[in-house]
């Protein structure tokens, strides 16, 4: 319990802080310094333990909370926000989003990373080095794989440069009502496919 080291003296927080030595260094108390008027802060309340997460009104932590806290700070809104589709498995998610980060295990990554590969050309076709806009986006199989999933959802050919444009495609008006949902778990899935198909 917290409040078996802290207690209110005065209108003040003080600690029983059991240390096996006090502080000596100048640097240890300063440090110390700067806790106490940390705890000063500090409300103690009758009850149990537990963790809080003030960025968010629910009081437990979100990704999403800090995600706005730090753009907030940094006074630039991200450029594209991935956003967490729930009709798909989690670990599709995942791979969807890595890929949008370039951050998937390709041949050119893990030569960059000094990781020894025999050779960093496209698994699939050989013809190019195997990036993640490469193996996804622009590899004849991929491309192959696209079109398979337009026809088998109705709508036009699918067309991107980046990988980005696939995880935004439903959002076009081009797309029907219907298929947009069909589709969504489609590039999903597919993403995680062609990802782990290497
Ligand atoms: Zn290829």
């Amino acid at each position: 319990m917290v409040a078996d080291g802290l207690f209110m003296q005065s209108n003040f927080i003080c600690g029983q802080w059991g240390w096996s030595r006090n502080p000596r260094s100048s640097e240890e108390v300063d440090e110390f310094r700067q806790l106490l008027m940390v705890c000063q802060n500090v409300v103690l309340e009758l009850g149990e333990d537990r963790l809080c997460w003030d960025l968010d009104e629910s009081g437990s932590f979100n990704v999403k909370s800090i995600k706005w806290h730090l753009a907030n700070e940094r006074g630039v809104m991200p450029e594209f926000i991935f956003k967490w589709n729930n009709w798909i498995p989690k670990k599709v998610n995942l791979v969807a989003w890595r890929a949008e980060l370039d951050r998937l295990p390709t041949r050119v990554a893990l030569a960059a990373r000094n990781i020894n590969v025999l050779s960093i050309d496209c698994a699939f076709c050989g013809d190019h080095n195997e990036s993640v806009e490469h193996i996804i986006v622009s590899c004849g199989l991929a491309q192959a794989v696209w079109h398979a999933i337009s026809v088998w959802c109705r709508v036009p050919a699918i067309y991107t440069f980046r990988v980005r444009d696939l995880l935004e495609l439903h959002n076009f008006s081009f797309i029907p009502k219907k298929a947009k949902a069909f589709l969504c778990y489609n590039v999903g899935c597919d993403l995680e496919v062609v990802e782990g198909s290497k």
